[in-house]
């Protein structure tokens, strides 16, 4: 049943909010211990909010839009008594004490938030490996990474954990595990969603945001989540309309200028190139145009990206210096982070700063007027979400090969553009993500796409 069927069914009380929560529990016991994509749940709280809204859907009340669903959230987005340790020994006995803004949102909406979900450390990652709670498996493709650094938010998916899911998304981290684990995935235009009550990665590229398995699931919670916060200051006014989204058909791809960007193509494995050629012809048979572009500055995203996180990161954590977090990160964190860490204090000193992080800034200048010109003659841009497939568990792969996973995703982060994942095929059973990119706003278009595509596929 696809997800706001499923919702109408709670609220009209054919399945009840708490049968619904005992179904996953079961799923949990069964897959989670191998998976290891939830780090905590809290079972007894979630059965006493789902009873509360049943009996309110008993006796009539109205009840939000996320009645009755079960959400997983990852464990970087403060949540009230449960444990946010960002995947980090740093953090390991942080309790949270306050509710994220998302989480308000959530409960505000009625949904029924279970438990916190696996990541790499501080985010920092694209496999999930680098999880001090170690790593998390892939449910579509055993043995294989979910993708990161929000793995285990889309894994609670692809295995039928929950309902619902929360990640957030520096430079791919919603649509990366979204793609190798075959389910959808949406960053939000920069400022939709409020990142207040969010550890920081690096905060002038991120966006809490949802994964779901269908379209009508992803379109429900960024609903429920966007909008402006005046806890906030990076959030915007103008909030696009995903109300609208849920009942697509597949007019929505008539007249539709996609955007084909060669070099995107270029630096991806070529059993993914043919999947999602098959889903452009299946969009042009639906009426949509084929517009080829060129993208002159993919060479310069990766490290743009990367040192605009080192020096964001570095700023982001000196708040661990071990008096009212427990530890010092520098003496308990992974190799990653410490990586991040030391590379953001050495080129965030003033000697250093004109050399790297100026010029870093003036790129993403670049990257952004390039990437919003090429946005400039068409709908949307159309390319495969991750260039490569998930690595196998344990595989060992160098700095650089984890950071080539980002290539296709640091650009809408640079720009603060929306970008969505959905799965467009698989290769040998592994699955294979199709990413859609739009303008500054135009989230509820991207989403549309994505319900019509989903349609046919
Ligand atoms: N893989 C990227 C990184 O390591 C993206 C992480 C993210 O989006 N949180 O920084």
């Amino acid at each position: 049943m696809n997800l706001l069927d499923k919702s109408r069914s709670i609220k009209n009380h054919d399945i009840t909010a708490s049968d619904n929560l005992e179904s996953y529990l079961k799923t949990i016991k069964k897959k989670n211990p191998k998976i290891n994509a939830f780090l905590e749940i809290k079972e007894d709280e979630a059965a006493q909010k789902a009873e509360k809204v049943d009996a309110r859907i008993k006796k009539g009340e109205k009840v939000g839009k996320l009645a009755g669903l079960t959400i997983g959230i990852k464990s970087n987005i403060n949540i009230e008594d449960f444990i946010i340790s960002a995947a980090s020994k740093t953090l390991e006995n942080y309790v949270g004490s306050y509710n994220a803004t998302v989480i308000k949102r959530i409960e505000a909406e009625d949904g029924i938030i279970l438990g916190t979900t696996n990541m790499d450390e501080f985010a920092a990652g694209s496999s999930t490996e680098t999880s001090y709670f170690g790593p998390a498996d892939n449910p579509a493709a055993p043995g294989r990474i979910p993708g990161g650094s929000s793995g285990g938010s889309a894994a609670v998916i692809a295995a039928e954990m929950c309902d619902l899911s929360l990640g957030s998304d520096t430079g791919g981290s919603i649509r990366n595990p979204a793609s190798h684990c075959g389910v959808m995935g949406f960053k939000s235009t920069y400022g939709v969603v409020s990142r207040q009550g969010l550890l920081d990665l690096a905060m002038s590229l991120e966006q809490i945001g949802p994964f779901a398995r269908d379209a009508g699931g992803i379109a429900l919670m960024l609903d429920s989540i966007a909008g402006y916060d005046p806890m906030e200051c990076t959030t915007i006014k103008e909030i696009p309309n995903f109300h609208e989204i849920t009942q697509n058909s597949q007019d929505v791809m008539k007249g539709m200028k996609l955007g084909v960007v060669k070099e995107f193509f270029d630096v991806s494995d070529n059993r993914i190139v043919n999947i999602i050629e098959e889903s452009i012809d299946k969009m042009t048979d639906m009426g949509a145009e084929v517009v080829e572009l060129n993208f002159k500055h993919l060479d310069l995203c990766i490290p743009t990206y990367y040192l605009i996180n080192y020096v964001e990161f570095f700023s982001a954590t000196r708040k661990y210096d071990g008096r009212k977090y427990g530890y010092r990160i520098e003496e308990v964190c992974g190799e990653e982070v410490l990586r991040r860490i030391h590379i953001g204090s050495y080129i965030s000193q003033k000697e250093y700063s004109g050399k790297y992080y100026k010029k870093a800034l003036q790129a993403r200048s670049l990257i952004r007027r390039e990437i919003t010109g090429l946005l400039d003659g068409v709908d949307a841009l159309i390319s495969p979400t991750v260039p490569k497939l998930p690595h196998k568990l344990g595989e060992s792969l160098n700095t650089m090969d984890m950071y080539a996973y980002d290539v296709l995703t640091v650009i809408a982060n640079l720009a603060g553009i929306p970008a969505g994942s959905m799965k467009a095929g698989e290769v040998n059973g592994i699955p294979v993500g199709l990413q859609i990119q739009g303008k500054p706003l135009d989230d509820a278009k991207i989403m549309g796409m994505m319900a019509g595509l989903e349609e046919i596929q």
